[in-house]
């Protein structure tokens, strides 16, 4: 792969058929968006391609109809909120490719906007058959990629139709992309990870990978436990994962060759149940009683934690540090959150954050437009963290490598 895409300023789109891949797959309950977060970071690729005249045909995916036509994965319900976020008539084709696409651009002027039907009604899209991909790069010109959310995916839509067109990252994928190289590949120094959440099987290539880019991890929530439970803690009643033993002592082993300062809670909040407003008491992780399980991180846990992250200039952070859905287990995230935002609003840290449960945890602790930067993407954020190339970042020179 060459290094250098191109981005929307590199590329003629005037007058130009545009497919747009963007990540549509939004939280929607009963045809009624829930959140439109991912819809509103599109406006500006999809201004900016109106501006310049172009026809735009937008793609994604949405739900798993694992390649059939399943009508409650349908995108048709979305084109009236589009076309109010995104300020213009948005059109809607009944399938992502041949003559239902060719009708509906057919019927656009320049400048017009057509969402197309999900690609993963066909079979090819999560296969990434060439011939699917090349159906779908028929019926544009310029492929612009602008899903970083799915880039972890090598499908047609997302990696196969970047070797058939002009391809152009759109400004949400570039913006993901800067992000991202702040956060690992290029940070001002001390850097600190956050990582928290419930398990660490599912998160063991990151901490691996992170380990080895940054000078503090602070681990948190579930899965500190486990580390805890490694080093000899009895964590009494605490989720778990005993399994993980071994690697909880390789990641600690490792971390110190690699000169990463581990940290841990010294203290934290236990309950005898996983409720609201269980009663609850704090304690040194040493003295976890008997029947309760650890929920949050305790205050003196969040003051090293604190103190440490003024001494950074980067902070990326996966995970809430404890059950934070329930009161008062949001402390220790709300309280890191807070102070992460004032630090980042002094100018003192650049603060990257991302992956499933976060947002909402910052959400929940009001800070979200707080950060530097907040990530649209889950999966494909975690898999970034892991070091991973992403598939659908990778296909975006592969028009120009092969030409
Ligand atoms: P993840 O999806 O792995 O980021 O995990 C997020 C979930 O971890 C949230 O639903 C939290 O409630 C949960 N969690 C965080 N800390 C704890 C804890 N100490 N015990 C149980 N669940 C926790």
């Amino acid at each position: 792969m060459s290094n250098s895409f191109k981005d929307l300023h590199n590329i003629d789109v005037q007058n130009r058929t545009i497919l747009l891949r963007g990540d549509l797959n939004v939280p929607a309950q009963d045809g009624k968006v829930t959140d439109t977060s991912r819809i509103d970071r599109l406006k500006p690729t999809i201004d900016y391609l109106r501006g310049q005249n172009a026809k735009v045909l937008v793609l994604s995916h949405f739900g798993r109809p694992k390649g059939m036509i399943q009508d409650k994965y349908s995108l048709s319900f979305l084109p009236p909120v589009l076309s109010k976020q995104w300020g213009v008539n948005v059109k809607f084709a009944s399938d992502c490719i041949g003559k239902a696409v060719e009708d509906i651009e057919l019927s656009m002027n320049y400048g017009d906007v057509a969402l197309l039907e999900n690609t993963r009604f066909h079979p090819g899209e999560e296969a990434n058959d060439p011939e699917f991909a090349r159906k779908l790069s028929m019926l544009g010109d310029i492929f612009v990629h602008d899903a970083f959310s799915a880039a972890h995916r090598a499908h047609a839509s997302t990696e196969g139709i970047a070797h058939y067109l002009p391809t152009a990252a759109g400004f949400l994928m570039q913006e993901e992309l800067n992000a991202l190289n702040i956060a690992l590949e290029n940070p001002q120094r001390p850097v600190m990870a956050l990582v928290g959440g419930a398990k660490i099987s599912t998160k063991i290539e990151l901490l691996e990978n992170l380990i080895k880019k940054v000078n503090f991890l602070v681990l948190g929530g579930g899965m500190a436990n486990t580390f805890l439970y490694a080093v000899g803690v009895d964590v009494k009643d605490s989720l778990r994962e005993a399994d993980m033993r071994d690697t909880a002592l390789r990641i600690i082993e490792k971390a110190s060759q690699t000169g990463c300062g581990l940290i841990l809670p010294v203290d934290v909040v236990v309950a005898e149940k996983f409720e609201a407003g269980a009663p609850n008491r704090m304690c040194g992780i040493r003295e976890i009683p008997d029947g309760h399980m650890v929920l949050d991180i305790g205050p003196q846990s969040i003051d090293i934690v604190k103190e440490k992250m003024a001494e950074c200039k980067t902070l990326v952070w996966n995970g809430p540090v404890g059950a934070f859905e329930i009161e008062p287990f949001d402390i220790g995230t709300t309280d890191l959150a807070e102070y992460a935002a004032e630090l980042t609003e002094q100018g003192k840290l650049k603060t990257i954050a991302g992956g499933g449960d976060t947002v909402s945890a910052l959400d929940h602790a009001g800070v979200k437009g707080k950060f530097s930067y907040i990530s649209t993407a889950g999966g494909a954020f975690l898999e970034w963290l892991e070091g991973k190339t992403l598939p659908g970042v990778a296909a975006l020179t592969a028009y120009q490598d092969a030409a």
